[in-house]
């Protein structure tokens, strides 16, 4: 597996014409050696490559990287300036998006005469079409967090605080065999589900309020991302309404998956919908993210998205309606692009759940 993801990597070299990419971005790295621990470096060359760390992680590089050659660091830029030497690089790309200006230019410092290329996020790419254990990976952590959420849906009830759902709901997902949560849980009822991002408060739930949960777990490394919106209570014709706006973007957009459409086709496809209903103006944000080894990486799924739909990409589809004052609704699944459409990898169905 490692093999195949080393060997699409380095075409990248080519495709950017630099001899050596430099990666200090930690989940490129798991990608590409599979090492799981919070500091090193990857160089990678043509035909070759290094992991690089420091004496905390020797042992458990030993164990995990299996591909390349550890190279025991004391200062880590020195450490890796040696190895570029060492390869003889000439031209050498780096992660425009990971790599902060001191680096470079301690790496610049360091190699005289030497080329540096920034690559852009694109070379996030790497990851953007997931292999078969990596679908395994991402299908068992959203059924974890599913099923979590499906075991806490009695807590939501009127009296109930927003912070105390969250607690409920990741110690499901522990029990349920999480390794973390991907986010800090958004729990928003009734008029904070106008925050797209309203974090569980120590507001308590209404009677009769809708309430927004957007939650994931983490399973050896790979995120999962859903969110629900339920009613507690009796929904009434407005929340109903704006819920059944919401459902049918949502199920337009994950009807019309297919490899060969661009992002900006998919994000219309629920955008028209909420636009032709009068709310285009309460949907502010892109329609979804890629999710992997980051909660949120490539591809962008958002009306500014040129990229290109393909089999095994893996990304949410999350249309919402925010209305200050009144609150929100929004809908999320996680889906796998698939050779004519998705399987969808969150397991909760997205019919209006009343508790
Ligand atoms: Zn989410
Ligand atoms: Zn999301």
């Amino acid at each position: 597996m490692l093999h195949n993801r080393i060997s699409s990597a380095q075409g990248f070299l080519e495709r950017h014409g630099v001899d050596a990419i430099v990666f200090f971005n930690l989940s490129n790295i798991r990608y590409l050696a599979g090492f799981t621990g919070s500091d090193g470096a990857l160089v990678l060359g043509k035909d070759t490559g290094r992991f690089l760390t420091d004496s905390r992680y020797v042992t458990q590089a030993a164990n995990e990287v299996t591909a390349f050659e550890t190279t025991q660091y004391r200062v880590k830029l020195e450490g890796v300036n040696s190895e570029l030497k060492r390869m003889g690089a000439g031209k050498i790309g780096f992660e425009a998006e990971h790599t902060s200006v001191a680096q470079l230019n301690a790496l610049a410092d360091g190699l005289p005469g030497v080329e540096f290329k920034p690559i852009g996020a694109e070379l996030d790419d790497i990851r953007i079409v997931k292999d078969d254990e990596e679908v395994g990976l991402l299908a068992r952590c959203a059924e974890i967090a599913s099923r979590a959420l499906l075991d806490i849906l009695d807590k939501l009830r009127p009296g109930a605080v927003e912070r105390n759902v969250a607690i409920a709901l990741e110690f499901a997902m522990r029990e349920a065999g999480a390794d973390d949560k991907s986010f800090d849980f958004i729990v928003a009822s009734g008029a904070r589900g106008a925050l797209p991002h309203g974090k569980a408060s120590s507001k308590e739930i209404g009677a009769n309020e809708l309430v927004t949960l957007d939650f994931g777990a983490i399973y050896q490394g790979y995120h999962s991302d859903e969110t629900v919106t339920v009613a507690v209570g009796t929904p009434d014709e407005r929340q109903r309404e704006i819920y059944s706006i919401v459902k049918d973007a949502h199920d337009l957009a994950l009807e019309a998956v297919r490899p060969g459409m661009t992002f900006r086709e998919l994000d219309g496809m629920a955008r028209n919908h909420i636009d032709s209903k009068g709310y285009g103006s309460y949907f502010g944000h892109g329609l979804g993210h890629g999710v992997g080894l980051d909660v949120h990486e490539r591809p962008v799924v958002s009306p500014r998205s040129d990229g290109v739909v393909e089999e095994g990409m893996v990304f949410t589809i999350e249309p919402g309606i925010y209305i200050p004052g009144w609150g929100g609704v929004r809908i999320e699944d996680t889906v796998l692009a698939t050779a004519d459409g998705c399987r969808i990898l969150t397991q909760i169905p997205k019919e209006l759940m009343i508790l």
